[in-house]
């Protein structure tokens, strides 16, 4: 019971973010790759250009070098 609970309140919470927070950052695929981003990763693309995790973490390891 406990384990379904949690389980219905995170679909509850992933549609208010959808509804919510997606519409305004309209990030919803990787400016770089194309790929969908996935929701957890979306509020770090808004912040990196719109990009996926991916591709932040590769575009990070080229500046690095
Ligand atoms: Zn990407």
């Amino acid at each position: 019971m406990i384990d379904r609970g949690c389980e219905s309140l995170s679909d509850r919470q992933k549609f208010v973010f959808d509804k919510h927070v997606v519409n305004k950052c309209a990030t919803r695929e990787c400016a770089r790759c194309g790929d969908d981003i996935h929701w957890s990763e979306m509020l770090g693309a808004y912040d990196n250009g719109g990009l996926c995790g991916w591709c932040h973490h590769m575009r990070e390891k080229v500046q690095e070098e």
